[in-house]
C-alpha cells in the first residue's frame, strides 16, 4: 500500500518518487505487471499496476477504486512535544487510531521549541499506509497553546487531560461533532493555563486513571477514551 500526493483516478499514469521506486522494487522486489494498492488521501484507495520500474523512479496505472475514502470523526489531537522519538510515536499512534489533525501545541512548561513538520508528516503517512486507512491526518504547525485558545471555535469541544483531578472527573457523555484532546508536556500544565482551561464552556476536564501516565502513554488512552465514547 503506497501513498501518492497525486490525485488518483482510473485509467491514469502516477509518476513514482526516488524513494517510491527504491520501496517498491528494490526493497519489496515488485517488477512490471505486478500489483499495488495506492490511495491519495482524497479519493480512497485504487489497484494500480506497474508500468515502468526503474532504480530511480517508475510509473504505476491506476485501475478501478477498491475503497471509498473513510473520513475520519473530526478529532484534534493537540499535544505539547517531547523526545523525538517519543512525539513520533504520539503521531503515528494519532494517525492509526483516527484523528482527523495533529497539533503540535507549545505550553508553558514545553522544553521542544521547535518541530519538524515534515517529519511528523511522513510518519501519519506511513501509519496510514500500514494500518489500512485511505486519510491522513494533517500535522500542523507548532502553535502556542495560549494563540490556539485565544481563537477557539465555540462549537469545538475540548478533552482536556488533566492529572492533577481527583476522581473521574467529567463525563465524556454523548455529544458528538467537532472535539479536541489536550494532553500537556512532561511538566505538566502551568496553574494559569489550568485555570484558562477549566473556564472554558467547551472544555471538559477529564482524568484517565490515578497513576501519573507519560504524556505518550496519555494520548493513547485518551484516544481509546474519546473513541469509546464518541467515536463511530
Ligand atoms: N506534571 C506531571 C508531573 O510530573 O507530575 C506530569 C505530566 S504527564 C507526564 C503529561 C500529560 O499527560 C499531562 O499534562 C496530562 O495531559 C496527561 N496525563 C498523564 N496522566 C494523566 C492522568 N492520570 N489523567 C489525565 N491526564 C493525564
Amino acid at each position: 500500500r503506497l501513498y501518492v500526493e497525486q490525485s488518483l483516478r482510473q485509467g491514469e499514469g502516477v509518476s513514482l518518487t526516488r524513494e517510491q521506486a527504491h520501496y517498491l522494487f528494490g526493497v519489496m522486489r515488485l517488477g512490471v505487471g505486478d500489483e499495488v494498492l495506492l490511495f491519495d488521501g482524497r479519493s480512497g484507495e485504487f489497484r494500480a499496476e506497474v508500468g515502468e520500474a526503474g532504480k530511480r523512479g517508475g510509473t504505476l496505472l491506476c485501475a478501478e477504486q477498491t475503497r471509498p475514502l473513510q473520513t475520519p470523526p473530526d478529532l484534534w489531537l493537540m499535544f505539547a512535544p517531547i523526545k523525538k522519538a517519543r512525539t513520533d510515536f504520539i503521531v503515528e499512534k494519532a494517525a492509526e487510531m483516527g484523528a482527523a489533525r495533529i497539533c503540535p501545541v507549545q505550553t508553558e512548561f514545553t522544553n521542544s521549541e521547535r518541530i519538524r513538520r515534515d517529519r511528523l508528516q511522513a510518519h501519519a503517512v506511513e501509519a496510514a499506509e500500514q494500518c489500512g486507512g485511505t486519510f491522513v491526518p494533517e500535522v500542523a504547525e507548532l502553535a502556542r497553546l495560549d494563540r490556539v485558545l485565544a481563537d477557539w471555535p465555540e462549537e469545538r469541544r475540548l478533552m482536556f487531560c488533566d492529572e492533577t483531578l481527583v476522581g473521574a472527573g467529567e463525563a465524556l457523555a454523548g455529544a458528538p461533532g467537532p472535539w479536541a484532546i489536550l494532553i500537556g508536556p512532561e511538566g505538566g500544565f502551568s496553574e494559569a493555563e489550568r485555570v484558562r482551561l477549566r473556564a472554558m464552556p467547551q472544555a471538559v476536564a477529564v482524568s484517565l486513571g490515578p497513576r501519573i501516565l507519560r504524556a505518550d502513554t496519555a494520548a493513547v488512552a485518551a484516544m481509546t477514551l474519546w473513541q469509546s465514547h464518541l467515536g463511530d
